[in-house]
């Protein structure tokens, strides 16, 4: 442990962001350099408790006491050696991840939390900076082949995992880069693109093969998979977007959500592409209160929108927890993103009742009414109330309400997955009714965030290691991963 006294010497403190009236004039990064003192400061607030809470949080078991101590220490190739021994991309993690971590910090039930999340970007930056990211090419390969289709934070793990044991991956990706959500949904202003090219070019060199623009089951079909590699990994997500059965949805000018961010870094012969969809000079309407929907506000801001107005269905979290949600359970709280503070009007309990068009089919208006929510036999049912329909002018409409699961294309059924009612395939242990094809991340347990993507691939590596050798020596999340690693670079 750093400071004996840290988390009484020390507040909380975050970097400061560019202002609101700086950056919607651009796609960059908000958050400024933190300083080196600055930090140390953070990292000496942990208490090094006897049970870290925070570990719990994490689905990926990141060791933080031991960290947070490195990095207080200024050890940062070591802080970076514990990090990597649990998170193969703590770069995105860093920047993008809710911090389940924070949440359930010992140091949050009467104080605010460690900055693990701003901790965990920095020992990944200073990484690279000191050079400490270097290509590790295995010694030995097993002459197994495995194709791991989708290169989302899921199948890019499950890929550096299983290049690690030795296998010869190849990751299929439809889009032109690879990246998946974190590329096509995710804006820049979260997360700047070339933070994942820097990890492919990494992986690149240690031999994980990248076979992009090639949509598997349709210009390659699954029987030529299932023949020519010994194992498949299917991480293609769950972006199939659940539909607004409103009147009015097929007008002109209302989107899923997607539909918007995923063109915003569609890349043709090179360049970044012009949005198709323009929200400058319009009345947006963003329908739905969470992350899809805020990045839709700050992309739209950034466009120049008229204005912008954010309706969820459900009611307005309070500021703290209550006493049903108490620590160490994730904070049920009212979220302010950076995209709600550049600009958007929030409304809660609101049910949206159609849209109206022109004569052109052009969306013009969302006719909507206020609900309130009561309990009625043990369950939350909502009402409307009488006198508070109204019409709000809209000319653009994003749909945000969630995703209903993995695309519904044929691909599963072509690789002999069975499904469960909720469309989801059937899993045991990441292996699908298919011995030889193995699930991970969203397209396995549903939308989901992407620490969750990172812990499936890991864990699904496991399994199919296991499946082609007998055992495996990759690490897993109840093992204490940092031991296991140390015993790998030992060899
Ligand atoms: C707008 C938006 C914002 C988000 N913001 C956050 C956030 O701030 N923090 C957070 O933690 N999470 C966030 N999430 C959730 C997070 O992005 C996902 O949980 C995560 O990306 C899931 O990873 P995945 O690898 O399972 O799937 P995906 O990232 O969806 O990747 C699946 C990949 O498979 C490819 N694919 C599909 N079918 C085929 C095929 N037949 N052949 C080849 N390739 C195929 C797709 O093109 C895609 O690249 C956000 C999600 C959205 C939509
Ligand atoms: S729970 Fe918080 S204070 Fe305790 S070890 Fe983890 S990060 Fe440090």
């Amino acid at each position: 442990m750093g400071a004996k006294e840290g988390f009484i010497q020390f507040k909380r403190e975050l970097p400061e962001s560019r202002t609101p009236e700086e950056r919607i004039h651009d796609y960059k990064e908000i958050y400024k350099p933190f300083d080196a003192e600055k930090l140390n400061h953070q990292a000496a607030r942990c208490m090094d408790c006897g049970i870290p809470f925070c570990h719990q949080g994490c689905p990926l078991g990141n060791i933080i006491p031991e960290f947070n101590d490195a990095v207080y220490r200024n050890e940062w190739e070591e802080a970076f050696h514990i990090l990597r021994s649990t998170n193969n991309f703590p770069e995105f993690t860093g920047r993008i991840c809710p911090a389940p971590c924070e949440g359930s910090c010992v140091l949050g039930i009467n104080k605010d939390p460690v900055a693990i999340e701003l901790i965990e970007k920095n020992i990944a930056e200073k990484a690279y900076e000191l050079g400490f990211v270097k290509p590790r090419i295995p010694v030995k390969r097993t002459g197994f082949k495995v194709a791991v289709i989708g290169s989302g934070p899921a199948g890019l793990a499950a890929a550096d995992q299983l290049n690690q044991a030795g296998h010869e991956v190849t990751l299929f990706e439809k889009d032109k880069k690879v990246g998946g959500l974190l590329r096509y949904g995710i804006p820049d202003f979260k997360l700047e693109k070339w933070v994942i090219d820097r990890r492919v070019s990494v992986m690149e060199q240690e031999g994980v093969i990248f076979s992009t623009g090639t949509e598997v089951g349709f210009n390659i079909k699954a029987e030529n998979i299932l023949r020519n590699f010994d194992a498949v990994v299917l991480s293609t997500g769950a972006q199939q977007p659940r539909e607004l059965k409103i009147k009015g949805a097929n007008l002109k000018g209302v989107h899923f959500a997607m539909e918007f961010l995923g063109k915003q870094n569609q890349v043709i012969g090179g360049e970044i592409a012009k949005n198709p969809i323009s929200a400058t000079g319009k009345h947006v309407i963003v329908i739905g209160g969470g992350d899809t929907g805020s990045d839709c506000i700050g992309t739209s801001n950034r466009h120049g929108a008229a204005s912008i107005t954010q309706l969820e269905l459900l009611p307005k979290p309070p500021k703290q927890r209550t006493e049903l949600n108490p620590w160490p359970e994730w904070p049920m709280t009212l979220k302010t993103s950076s995209s709600h503070e550049e600009g958007a009007e929030r409304f809660f309990s609101i049910l949206t009742k159609e849209f109206v068009g022109n004569e052109k089919g052009e969306v013009t208006g969302l006719v909507l009414v206020d609900i309130v929510w009561k309990e009625k036999g043990g369950r939350m049912q909502f009402e409307e109330v009488p006198g508070t329909t109204r019409t709000l002018p809209c000319d653009l409409a994003f749909i945000a309400i969630g995703y209903a699961g993995p695309a519904q294309n044929g691909l599963l059924e072509a690789f002999g997955v069975q499904t469960m009612e909720n469309t989801l395939p059937k899993s045991k242990e990441y292996q699908s009714t298919n011995k030889k094809v193995f699930l991970a991340g969203d397209m396995r347990r549903g939308q989901s965030l992407v620490v969750w993507a990172i812990s499936e691939g890991r864990e699904a590596a496991v399994k199919v290691d296991e499946y082609l050798m007998g055992s495996s020596a990759l690490p897993r999340k109840d093992e204490g991963y940092y031991e296991v690693e140390e015993e790998i670079l030992k060899d």
